[in-house]
């Protein structure tokens, strides 16, 4: 490898840039490129123009990263992930490529707005939530932190759904990020691969086949094309490429069927082939378990291989040296299929034995686990995954009697441990474990926080963990500073600058130096200056969006984030309605005025997470309308949680709802994201909340309720609910309002169910934690009252959060999984 520094390219010219200049780049780009003159041009048109503008800036720096990565001929990093929740990239790209503030001042002499013209751009919405925004976060720090990266996944023509609240019911409507076009990507024919599915495998003949060659014929085949996107780092250091693979018909008529007048049936296999990519899976820490989904991860986990291999030939000639050149990182099990499908290729297309095979696999492969929720867990039935992909499930067959074989030898497993470390559930209808998989295919297997990593090799890994005890590794998460501070809060931005210095620009962890800062009030009155300035941005925003009026005075209570039973929002809801009613029986008390903000998208198929946006709804209704606690509580659902609304909402709150059952949470990075904008952290000891309270001090987080060991410990020695609720008049209160219909009069009994789970079994210990988190609540209350303090512990979650970068998270990879810095 050819040390760093000493490429024979030419240095990347000063970053400066002329705004006469530019102004006449976005012209000539709107002249030629669109076709239009600046009269003509409609805000689209210039939005467009500005970002063709700032790609080829990207581009000039794209190649030389790429000459660059060719020269040093080392080691590279290739991402798989199933989602990118990339959001809008001008301003990203602009500000990272730092010609933003050039770029404005070209914009005002031409006469456009950038503010007006970045509204524009659709937010790429390729993944759910927190797994696919980590997946974005690391792609921009990887160029960064100058790794030569790839990502791979799938280009979704429909990606996450538009979510609309109709009479308070969530409404899913398709997004259509691509309608405009998308300046972004590059299509690469040239680099198309065909990937099977189905038919039958032989035994391969020719003299030099070796024992496990086969010959798979497959009798399905489409194309997978792929795109590509520029992802630069800071300081333009690095260019790195997003791939996302989008599937075509090997023919895209059928002209025989077409003559003969079939002309649907001419399509059929066009329109089948373009299915595979259509859509996203609206799903969320739970697994869809159906045949297009499956499909979706063999098409892309088979054309992301090829590629790989590809390339490692074209530029190392063996395919021996693969583990020494490529790291595959595995974004959770959903490309997993990948560990088998790299099998294949060296087995079959290249005719290794099969323990030279399985060792270069092994050596190759690492893997990210997200979740223990076991309705995450992937795994798919036997007959499905055989018919899909014989060859596949022959290798995995072939690995897992190794497996096993190997388990017996090294001792101490019984059947029963030998049945859980197998790749194949064998309780009921045999299904294939993806985690197994991709645990016993990788060097490396990495949980997202301590306490999950922890868990992780108490649970399910276990006997896996005790097989192979040095691969579990944690790596907590971070998210990108440069999106999550700088860009979405310019105010505190400038601030801190103002106070520190720039270093925090390229070092998170120099925030630090802002620690003096939080007891100086001229510097406190500053920093409540600015995040009232946010608040008061937000509330225009949701003025405008739902004609809510929320006073930016009030202390803003946000919870966003996917809504699912484990995250809580239930818990949140119960003690809103507990706190209404205290306030109604004791008005004379000193509340703090209070504004609860909920957001966040149920998967369509989760009932209880829709029941609970409308049960949102249906408090915010009756709160809103009630004089009595007028100025004191209000409650408001944002329709549509997505990046570019988080960019809006994080930078306003003052406290930010991190409230999940203990255990259950593998990380989140919406907490961290909260925390490094100055909001104060109401939470559990959950996820990387626990290394959160380490950084930011106990003093300056709320915490509240049962560990992770409690709430087993729980569930373990028959928890009884009714034994909780019948000790606390005001949760009994709350959940019998709820359940008898108080904010439901038109039906009743639509909460019946709900409540009735808390009080039943309780899983989520809604009630088992409620008298502590509303506790925490009015210790809360009582620390608003003091501006001076609350701004105290706000600074410092500022100042002490930058470990929290995804910066440092990805170093953390490359040095000690992937070997590469
Ligand atoms: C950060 C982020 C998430 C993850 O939030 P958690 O609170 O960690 O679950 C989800 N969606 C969007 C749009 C985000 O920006």
């Amino acid at each position: 490898m050819t040390p760093k520094g000493q490429t024979t390219l030419p240095k990347p010219a000063p970053r400066q840039f002329d705004p006469d200049v530019l102004a006449r780049e976005i012209v000539e780009r709107l002249t030629y490129r669109i076709g239009k003159d600046a009269t003509a041009a409609q805000p689209h048109d210039w939005l467009h123009a500005v970002i063709l503008a700032i790609r080829d800036r990207v581009i000039d720096a794209w190649i030389d990263s790429t000459h660059k990565t060719y020269e040093e001929q080392g080691r590279r990093v290739y991402y798989l992930s199933l989602e990118f929740l990339i959001g809008r990239l001008m301003r990203d790209a602009a500000s990272n490529m730092e010609m933003l503030d050039d770029m404005q001042a070209a914009l005002a002499k031409l006469g456009v707005e950038i503010d007006l013209i970045a509204a524009l751009e659709p937010d790429a919405a390729l993944g759910n939530g927190g797994l696919g925004r980590l997946a974005a976060c690391f792609m921009e720090s990887m160029a960064t932190v100058d790794v030569p990266a790839y990502g791979y996944g799938i280009r979704y023509v429909n990606g996450m759904f538009r979510q609309e609240i109709s009479d308070g019911w969530q409404v899913e409507l398709p997004e259509t990020w691509l309608a405009h076009g998308n300046p972004w990507e590059f299509e690469r024919r040239e680099a198309s691969y065909e990937i099977g599915f189905g038919g039958l495998v032989d035994p391969a003949e020719g003299e030099d086949s070796g024992p496990h060659q086969m010959h798979w014929n497959p009798t399905e085949r489409v194309i997978a094309t792929p795109y590509d996107t520029p992802i630069a780092g800071w300081r333009g250091k690095r260019i790195n490429t997003l791939r996302l693979w989008t599937a075509q018909p090997i023919d895209p008529i059928l002209l025989d069927k077409f003559n003969a007048g079939d002309h649907l049936g001419a399509l059929a296999e066009s329109n089948r082939a373009e299915a595979l990519t259509r859509v996203l899976y609206p799903a969320d820490s739970s697994s869809a378990g159906q045949e297009l989904r499956l499909r979706q991860e063999y098409f892309f986990s088979s054309a992301s291989l090829q590629d790989i291999v590809r390339r490692h030939l074209q530029y190392f000639g063996s395919i021996l040296t693969l583990p020494d050149k490529a790291a595959i990182q595995l974004n959770d099990t959903h490309p997993a299929v990948a560990v088998a499908e790299l099998m294949r290729i060296l087995l079959d297309d290249h005719g290794l034995d099969f323990d030279e095979a399985w060792d270069i696999t092994r050596r190759t492969f690492s893997y990210t686990n997200h979740t223990l929720l076991p309705e995450a867990l992937e795994s798919w039935p036997v007959p499905l995954f055989e018919r899909l992909l014989p060859r596949h499930m022959q290798i995995v067959y072939a690995v897992n009697s190794r497996l096993l074989a190997e388990a017996r030898r090294a001792g101490g497993f019984d059947d029963q441990a030998i049945g859980t470390i197998s790749l194949i559930d064998e309780g009921g209808e045999r299904r294939v474990r993806m985690g197994n998989l991709a645990f016993a295919g990788s060097y490396s297997i990495n949980g997202v926080s301590a306490l999950h990593t922890d868990l992780m090799k108490e649970t399910v890994f276990a006997d896996l963990h005790r097989l192979y005890p040095t691969r579990i590794n944690n790596k907590t998460n971070g998210v990108t500073f440069r999106r999550w501070l700088m860009q979405c809060n310019h105010g505190l931005f400038e601030l801190i600058r103002e106070a520190i210095g720039d270093r925090f620009m390229d070092d998170a962890e120099a925030l630090r130096d802002l620690d003096p800062f939080a007891t100086d009030s001229a510097f406190q009155e500053k920093f409540l200056a600015v995040k009232r300035a946010n608040k008061v941005a937000l509330s225009n925003l949701l003025r405008q969006r739902v004609n809510a009026r929320i006073d930016p005075a009030a202390l803003y209570d946000i919870q966003i984030k996917r809504i699912h039973e484990y995250k809580r929002q239930l818990l949140n809801l119960v003690e809103t309605v507990s706190l209404y009613d205290q306030i109604r029986s004791h008005p004379e008390k000193d509340w703090a005025p209070r504004v609860k903000l909920f957001g966040g998208k149920a998967a369509s198929s989760y009932h209880n997470a829709k029941l609970i946006i409308k049960l949102a709804g249906d408090v915010a209704r009756v709160v809103n309308h009630d004089p009595a606690v007028q100025g004191l509580l209000k409650v408001q659902f944002v329709p549509n949680y997505n990046v570019s609304m988080a960019e809006v909402m994080i930078p306003a709150a003052d406290l930010s709802e991190q409230i999940s059952t203990a255990g259950m949470e593998a990380s989140g990075t919406g907490n961290m994201k909260f925390a490094v904008n100055g909001a104060l952290t109401i939470g559990t000891l959950d996820g990387a909340n626990v290394e959160m309270r380490d950084h930011v001090g106990g003093d300056n987080i709320i915490i509240f309720g049962l560990t992770a060991q409690e709430v087993n410990g729980k569930r373990a020695n028959g928890y009884v609910p009714a034994d909780v609720i019948g000790q606390s008049k005001e949760l009994r209160q709350a959940l019998n309002a709820i359940a008898s219909g108080v904010f439901s009069p038109d039906d009743p009994d639509r909460y019946k169910g709900l409540i009735d789970g808390i009080q039943t079994h309780d899983w989520f210990m809604v009630a088992a934690d409620f008298d502590s988190y509303s506790a925490a609540q009015r210790r809360v209350d009582t620390l608003w009252a003091d501006q001076s303090l609350w701004a105290q512990k706000a600074i410092y979650n500022v100042a002490r959060m930058g470990w929290f970068s995804s910066d440092r998270t990805i170093r953390e990879y490359a040095t000690q999984i992937w070997k590469v810095l």
